[in-house]
């Protein structure tokens, strides 16, 4: 098979404005694998639900095409798509049972009696909701009533499912469950999902790849650990887990190091030289808290800096421990818990450090 017979839905240099002037969305591009989990992920205002819209042929794109399996989509009307769609508002007819929500798209397709009864039998059972289809929706909790919305927008067997925060309703221990639950029907089904959130660790738990957005602009593309071990810019390091950023001036590069002069006289740092200037240009460095060790021998790691212990709490697996570096910079520094205690005290100067290979140099 060709790689592009492997891609159900493709977004070729797409734009989108709503008043003729701004471009909410600006240079779009991404291709979907068929059985892929694709996560838009981004802060509220970023696009996302427009893209959404787009594929799901409820807003016209302002330039560029969409492809379902190849085929050019932009003109065909959203009910001709055949996407499975869920909302976060359920969109259940109330007047309606649970199994007659379900039967609806499937009576719309034309399909005969016997078989629409066995497919929404089957549908229901995959949302562990069988014996649930007398009821109406107002008579299920919100859980079961998204559980609901998920069945529906699977019980035609679509090729692609969209969804548009669906769990964003639900509390937070719901919410977890729902993520699992819904990662398990796509890897049963093996069914193309396109999936928009805000909340960074669903994005995580879900997806085999997410697009991080920021003000219309896809910042990277990657699976879930390439994002968090190798954010390409400060936007996509600070969005996607907790990070410390240092802000210094590149003074050399040497391969792929370079050597940062800290603001404020903080030192000098070796680090990855991942999206940097020329030498003199300003740069970003990232650091992820567990990387960085905490009361170890000035040399023991390439990079080592004196820092001023403020505050530590006992998280029971790690210890989380808030240092303040020369320069004023904060720092947070975890360490886990698993070699009995950290023996530091709030006010004790001591030396963090950590590796160059872990600290990148990014935008400023
Ligand atoms: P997100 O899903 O990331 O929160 P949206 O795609 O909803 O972002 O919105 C992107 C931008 O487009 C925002 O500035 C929003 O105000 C604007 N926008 C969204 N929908 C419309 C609309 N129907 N008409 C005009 N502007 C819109």
């Amino acid at each position: 098979m060709s790689e592009t017979a492997d891609i159900l839905v493709k977004f070729d240099s797409v734009q989108k404005s709503y008043d003729g002037e701004t471009l909410v969305v600006k240079d779009f591009n991404l291709d979907v694998s068929k059985g892929e989990f694709v996560t838009m992920l981004g802060p509220s205002g970023s696009g996302k639900t427009t893209c959404l819209m787009m594929l799901a042929g409820f807003e016209p794109a302002t330039h560029g095409e969409i492809y379902l399996d190849g085929v050019p989509i932009n003109n065909v009307p959203p009910h001709k798509r055949g996407i499975g769609m869920v909302f976060q508002n359920y969109a259940l007819f109330p007047h309606m049972t649970v199994a007659e929500n379900l039967a609806f798209p499937l009576e719309v397709r034309g399909l005969g009696k016997s078989e629409i009864e066995d497919k929404v039998n089957k549908a229901l059972d995959m949302v562990r909701l069988g014996g649930f289809g007398d009821r109406r929706p107002a008579q299920l909790s919100g859980g079961q009533q998204q559980r609901v919305a998920v069945s529906r927008a699977l019980v035609f067997e679509p090729k692609l499912v969209l969804m548009d925060e669906p769990l964003g309703a639900l509390d937070k221990n719901l919410r977890e469950e729902m993520q699992y639950e819904i990662k398990h029907i796509h890897e049963n089904l093996q069914v193309t999902m396109v999936y928009v959130t805000h909340d960074q660790s669903e994005a995580l738990t879900m997806s085999d790849r997410i697009a991080v957005f920021d003000d219309g602009i896809v910042q990277q593309l990657a699976p879930p650990d390439e994002l968090y071990e190798k954010p390409m810019n400060a936007f996509v390091a600070g969005f996607i887990g907790e990070n410390n950023r240092l802000f210094g001036k590149v003074v050399s590069i040497d391969g792929k190091f370079c050597q940062v002069e800290l603001e404020g006289g903080g030192g000098m740092v070796k680090a990855l030289a991942v999206n940097i200037g020329g030498v003199g240009s300003r740069t970003t460095l990232s650091l992820r808290p567990e990387r960085v060790t905490i009361g170890a021998a000035k040399g023991a790691t390439e990079n080592s800096l004196s820092a001023t212990v403020q505050e530590l709490i006992y998280l029971g697996d790690h210890i989380r421990s808030r240092v303040r570096l020369t320069g004023n910079s904060e720092f947070v520094v975890k360490v886990p818990n698993s070699h009995g205690h950290v023996h530091l005290k709030k006010g004790e100067v001591t030396q963090i450090g950590w590796e160059a290979e872990d600290c990148r140099a990014l935008d400023a």
